[in-house]
């Protein structure tokens, strides 16, 4: 069986990730659905040996100190006691799991930290559960971690990266027997 994801970063989304000059929340996005996906893996890593190549023949840059404190308190955030789920434990180290709400029957919401901030969610339905109807202010981007979930734009699986515009509203209900598991981050520089 054929589980490759259908819906995928844009190109744009993928060189901005090869580059390091994506926000971080949509970074570990596109990281979790390379996971997922051998094409858009192999995408990233034509950009990577092109921008190596173009970064040998630069001088490097500095990086402000402020820069640098943020990165390493990211690193040296501690795990909190939940794991990670397993197609993030590669942020094991550099982000964990802050608290946990119930936000809709059989739904329940727990943020990701990357230091002590809350950079992106993961969002867990039952089978058969009901999200609220919902409007995003800002771009929405959604990996499915588990499993699958459909609103009035289709039908989402596992691996697949949608990225849902200012103003969309919707209602997503989680389709499956195991129950949907996803990694929410919202872009507001798109
Ligand atoms: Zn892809």
């Amino acid at each position: 069986m054929n589980l490759s994801p259908t819906h995928h970063p844009d190109e744009l989304l993928l060189y901005e990730y090869a580059t390091a000059s994506a926000d971080l929340a949509v970074a570990y996005a596109v990281s979790a659905h390379l996971q997922f996906c051998a094409s858009c893996r192999s995408f990233v890593a034509t950009l990577e040996t092109i921008g190596g190549a173009a970064f040998a023949e630069t001088d490097s840059i500095p990086v402000s100190t402020e820069c640098l404190d943020r990165v390493m308190a990211a690193l040296e955030c501690e795990e909190r006691s939940a794991p990670l789920p397993a197609p993030l434990q590669f942020l094991s180290g550099s982000a964990a799991l802050g608290n946990c709400c119930e936000v809709a029957h059989k739904v329940t919401r727990t943020s990701i930290l990357a230091g002590e901030k809350p950079i992106a969610e993961l969002i867990e339905g039952g089978p058969r559960s009901v999200l609220p109807a919902h409007t995003h202010e800002s771009q929405e981007i959604v990996v499915i971690l588990r499993d699958s979930y459909s609103d009035h734009a289709g039908r989402f699986a596992i691996g697949d990266f949608v990225a849902s515009e200012p103003g969309t509203s919707h209602q997503p209900i989680a389709d499956s027997i195991e129950g949907c598991l996803c990694y929410i981050a919202h872009n507001i520089a798109a």
